[in-house]
């Protein structure tokens, strides 16, 4: 059975910055929850941030790469650095699909750990731009196909045409 990776708060776990979950609501999900085909993981918790904790961006013309290859920062709104955490929870949730063979991954869109096409712009003033998060950058650099909740259908479709391992087509910014 082909596992799936999946952030957590999407599962409904309250473990987004502000102790909120999104659970997402989506009839596929209940199914693959069934087969147990879902694995989850919140890269942030795991690496040891508290729930609630201040909200955190990367920083303004930065990309996770750079975060990964430490030549970019997250911060929190005050100014501190959290970079390391959010390396740790990017490489444990690696570990986490390596360990559960998972090809796959369903992700939280816009977080700065987790967001696949876009991200907040770094200036904490709601703003989005295009980025991946530092654990969905990792993953894909690792070969995990990475999709957001927008993107359901597509991982269902993919997973019907024999779930063949490919690179989610990124959208970056610069
Ligand atoms: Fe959800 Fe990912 Fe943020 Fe954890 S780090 S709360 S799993 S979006």
């Amino acid at each position: 059975m082909r596992k799936i990776l999946i952030s957590s708060c999407l599962l409904g776990r309250p473990v987004r910055y502000d102790g909120s979950s999104k659970r997402m609501h989506h009839r596929q999900l209940d199914i693959w929850m069934q087969e147990g085909r879902l694995v989850p993981i919140c890269p942030e918790v795991a690496a040891g941030l508290p729930t609630p904790r201040p909200p955190s961006e990367i920083e303004g013309g930065k990309t996770a790469d750079d975060v990964l290859e430490y030549t970019g920062h997250v911060f929190e709104q005050d100014g501190t650095d959290v970079s390391t955490e959010f390396r740790i929870g990017a490489g444990l949730a690696l570990e986490i699909a390596r360990t559960n063979g998972c090809q796959f991954a369903l992700l939280k869109e816009n977080s700065p750990s987790c967001g696949s096409n876009t991200i907040y712009s770094g200036s904490f003033n709601g703003q989005t731009r295009d980025g991946q998060g530092i654990t969905a950058a990792l993953l894909a650099q690792n070969g995990i196909a990475v999709f957001s909740e927008y993107e359901i259908d597509c991982l269902v479709s993919e997973l019907a045409n024999g779930g063949e391992k490919r690179r989610h087509p990124l959208k970056r910014k610069g």
